[in-house]
């Protein structure tokens, strides 16, 4: 029996993959371009072929005798082991279970892609040694996932998890998928650089143009860098976003007091000239003080998070197996 597990984090750009040891150490990666639209079958041929690459640049592993399992975790709506939409794939009613375990004879699971990195911040990143664990993405768009004692939380149609997409400000911004108010429209990058670009439109003196240069070079770090040059209106729009960013986080806490409540994506980067002030700001908002038990901090693994976490929930799930999943035991 194999040691080893594969992750693959299927993206809409690239997929990447790696393997794990029985330790969560990534002993291999690597990745190749998704090409989406095309069909589920052409996807899966490429994960299949990069699985097997990855086992011989593991140094010659033996894909039927080395490795145990393989986790895929997927953007969209998963259940069953089925991609039921997602957009920036094409994928609709996509068997990637089915097709995977047919191409490499292995056990196979299916995750949605934040659940997955969630998890994998769970048992190898800022989580470890604990049992619940939500995560918070800000990237593009806002995205995540829930932990909850040991598990993922999926829901009862594969939905559960969407961080994004809680509303904030009732009949606010318009957000990517269509309703208005979610967290999304207000704390992705994407938010953050169109309230940076208004704050320097509204104030040509600011500061921030000295930071940025120009409208189109502005990024999630060009308040905060303006903010530590002394600018009051990079402050401001930065406070703004703060205070935005603790109402969805104090919204998980109270619904859900996780041990972790961790923040990724690249504004994460600036520690804690965010994160001292999301607690400070969570904390006003937590309807009991006992909320405040709950740890605020920065996600650990990077990228790396997706890979790491399809591959160690394999199974993790119970009722996975009557979903075409081989059961096997998770890591938790
Ligand atoms: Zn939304």
């Amino acid at each position: 029996m194999g040691r080893y597990r594969i992750g693959i984090d299927l993206g809409g750009t690239n997929i990447a993959a790696g393997i794990l040891d029985d330790s969560l150490s990534l002993i291999a990666k690597a990745s190749v371009p998704t090409k989406a639209p095309r069909p589920a079958e052409e996807v899966c041929r490429d994960m299949a072929d990069l699985c097997r690459r990855l086992c011989r640049e593991a140094g010659g592993l033996s894909p039927e005798e080395d490795i145990l399992s393989v986790g895929i975790g997927s953007p969209g709506i998963i259940s069953g082991g089925v991609v039921l939409r997602a957009d920036n794939l094409g994928f609709r009613n996509a068997p990637l279970v089915l097709l995977m375990s047919r191409l490499l004879g292995k056990p196979v699971t299916l995750r949605n892609d934040g659940n997955a990195a969630a998890y994998g911040e769970l048992v190898a990143g800022c989580g470890q040694g604990c049992r619940s664990l939500v995560a918070v993405t800000l990237g593009t768009g806002v995205g995540g996932g829930i932990v909850l004692d040991g598990r993922i939380l999926e829901g009862c149609a594969g939905g559960a998890g969407e961080v994004g997409h809680i509303i904030t400000h009732a009949g606010g911004r318009r957000c990517a998928c269509g309703k208005r108010g979610c967290l999304e429209a207000y704390c992705s990058a994407t938010a953050l650089i169109g309230s940076t670009i208004r704050a320097m439109e509204n104030n040509p003196d600011s500061l921030l143009w000295e930071a940025a240069r120009s409208t189109s070079l502005v990024n999630g770090k060009t308040a905060f860098d303006a903010m530590r040059l002394g600018d009051p209106v990079a402050s401001a729009v930065v406070e703004e976003f703060i205070l935005d960013l603790a109402t969805g986080v104090s919204n998980l806490i109270n619904l859900l007091q996780p041990e972790i409540l961790c923040i990724g994506g690249g504004i994460s980067r600036e520690g804690e000239t965010l994160l001292a002030p999301l607690r400070a700001k969570t904390a006003g908002l937590l309807c009991a003080p006992e909320n405040s038990a709950t740890r605020i901090v920065a996600a650990s693994l990077g990228n790396d998070a997706g890979i790491i976490g399809a591959a160690a929930a394999g199974g993790l799930n119970a009722g996975d197996a009557r979903h075409g999943d081989t059961m096997q035991g998770g890591f938790l």
